[in-house]
């Protein structure tokens, strides 16, 4: 008589696989988050990916979309949007999250990309954080969307609040779950984290009331943390 053998458990680099594999058909279903869109609207004009990137921080991302829209059609490019007077920038780019602060750091970077970088976002981590308002993740996201970087993992909230929910590290800010994520994600989907995660954070694993039995990689979730679900 044959015995059934039990499946062997996959070890976590391969849990980690087998999610993002589910999770790259997955949100085939939703639509991309709004940088990945402008990304790819404008041919990944590092310029635009930048300054969308910034104006998304704590932002809805239909909100985004039509504040960069708004922006870019009176101005696209560095020159242009830092001739601009600051009460104008803010008047664009109304109601994103902290546009007060917003407009005076897309001013500042504008004058500095003008000043310092010939006109052009520069392709590196240090040099990119060097302006105003920029961070890890503005400058993970610039590199990967605009200058085709394999090198780096754009980690915010989603990205942050999902791998630690899925088991997949363990962290207190998303600068610590970037160089976590380093060590146990494959090198070859660095890239992609992203918008797989954001993707699934605007519409699955929402921050509070995440929607677990529609999920799809929920028999790979521990759910660690999560206390109440949503529908
Ligand atoms: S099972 Fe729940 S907690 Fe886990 S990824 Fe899905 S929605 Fe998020």
């Amino acid at each position: 008589m044959q015995l059934l053998q039990e499946p062997r458990p996959l070890t976590p680099r391969a849990r980690v696989v087998e999610t993002l594999k589910i999770l790259q058909r997955a949100i085939r279903a939703f639509d991309e988050p709004a940088v990945e869109k402008i990304s790819e609207d404008t041919r990944e004009d590092p310029f635009q990916v930048l300054i969308a990137t910034m104006l998304s921080a704590q932002t809805r991302d239909a909100v985004t979309a039509s504040a960069s829209a708004r922006l870019f059609a009176v101005a696209r490019t560095p020159r242009t949007v830092a001739a601009l007077p600051t009460s104008r920038i803010q008047k664009l780019i109304y109601p994103v999250s902290f546009y007060r602060f917003k407009a005076r750091y897309v001013k500042d970077t504008c004058a500095q990309l003008v000043a310092r970088f010939g006109g052009r976002v520069p392709a590196t981590m240090a040099e990119l954080l060097t302006l105003p308002g920029v961070g890890r993740k503005t400058a993970n996201l610039v590199l990967i969307l605009s200058h085709a970087s394999r090198d780096n993992i754009c980690v915010d909230t989603h990205v942050h609040r999902i791998s630690n929910r899925l088991g997949w590290i363990r962290t207190r800010t998303p600068e610590e779950s970037e160089q976590a994520l380093y060590r146990v994600v494959p090198k070859r989907w660095w890239p992609v984290v992203n918008l797989f995660l954001v993707t699934w954070g605007q519409n699955v694993c929402r921050p509070v009331y995440p929607r677990c039995r529609a999920c799809a990689i929920s028999r790979l979730c521990p759910r660690i943390g999560v206390t109440r679900e949503g529908r």
